[in-house]
């Protein structure tokens, strides 16, 4: 349930509020407004039904939501969220864009694409040091050496770092080098991981599962919310259709429904969501159009070579001719990078 305090609802008003909410053995999150705050009620379904709370002085309605999600809930929150990783913003006319080579494979070529990726305004460097690969014969990523490689290079050329995190223990090392974590699609609904997550205030890319629905999505987002990390952005990256030109179904539609439910930024993945790099360049206009707040592009200096996905990265040429177009693109939906 969410209650909508007034607008000349006083202190005490919202302190009688959450001291009800308190003594019913439910938690609740504030959600400060322009005008009036709002009140997200979390607990048990059946306390909460029990809750009378539009008796009370300085609340102006309640409103009991149909969907588990709350607090990224559009009707918890009616502004767009910004999420600032480490003075970056995203979200609300910010547009972010993270480039790099799916797997860290060496220095020179992290360096190599992390010069490419800058030149062109991109604001993060993307690299997985720990893959989730669907074989285990496949390359599982350098490691600690690679979220090395990834924050020293990042230094260097002025980006930030996000980078993949697959296993709960490895969350205090990731922190130290990243400055954004990212959750992968086969880890949308582990949902031990994303309280561990919910618990730090790192900012966390959420990546949709392979056949996760908008509402599975969107309670994975609330797994994180709850533990009190707000700093959440959603990634598009393609789910599984019948389809098998494309490696994935690009869902471009998951945006705009996105911007419809929730207050969270929304990026675009067209690189997994296509996994052929001739479609990178038209997929990643149509995500600008659509109203995405940033995209992930997979970009290798040498993709022939590339130890994962050489098939869907981009040379940094054909990078810049993108972001190129990108940056056009953002212009007439009045984004700035
Ligand atoms: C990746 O970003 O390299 C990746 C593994 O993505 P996803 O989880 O979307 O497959
Ligand atoms: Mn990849």
């Amino acid at each position: 349930m969410i209650i909508v305090m007034k607008p000349e609802a006083t202190a005490n008003d919202l302190e009688a509020v959450k001291n009800k909410i308190k003594n019913e053995g439910l938690d609740y999150h504030l959600s400060q407004g322009s005008s009036r705050t709002i009140v997200g009620v979390i607990g048990d379904k059946k306390k909460i039904a029990m809750l009378q709370m539009n008796s009370f002085s300085g609340v102006e309605k309640t409103v009991s939501i149909t969907e588990k999600y709350k607090l990224v809930s559009r009707e918890f929150k009616k502004e767009d969220s910004v999420v600032d990783v480490d003075g970056v913003k995203i979200g609300g006319g910010h547009f972010a864009v993270m480039a790099g080579p799916c797997s860290v494979e060496s220095r020179e070529q992290l360096l190599e694409a992390a010069r490419a990726v800058k030149e062109c305004g991109v604001q993060f460097l993307r690299g997985g040091a720990f893959k989730p690969r669907t074989s285990p014969y496949d390359f599982q990523g350098l490691g600690v050496e690679g979220l090395k490689m990834m924050r020293s290079v990042a230094d260097e050329t002025g980006l930030k770092v996000v980078t993949e995190i697959v296993n709960i223990n490895d969350i205090d090392t990731i922190c130290q080098y990243a400055d954004m974590l990212q959750i992968g699609a086969r880890n949308m609904q582990n949902f031990q991981l994303l309280k561990e997550v919910g618990l730090t205030r790192k900012p966390v890319l959420l990546k949709r599962g392979l056949s996760a629905t908008i509402s599975e999505w969107l309670n994975a987002a609330e797994y994180i919310a709850s533990g009190g990390n707000y700093n959440i952005v959603f990634c598009e990256r393609g789910i599984r259709t019948y389809e098998t030109f494309t490696r994935n179904t690009l869902d471009l539609s998951a945006v705009a429904a996105v911007k419809e439910l929730s207050h969270l930024p929304i990026i675009v993945d067209p690189s997994h969501g296509t996994g052929r790099w001739q479609m990178v360049q038209p997929m990643a206009r149509a995500a600008v159009a659509a109203g995405a707040d940033g995209l992930m592009i997979e970009v290798h200096p040498h993709p022939e070579v590339a130890l994962s996905d050489g098939d869907q990265s981009l040379k940094p040429a054909n990078f810049k001719i993108v972001m190129d177009e990108v940056k056009q693109i953002m212009k007439i939906m009045g984004k700035t990078l």
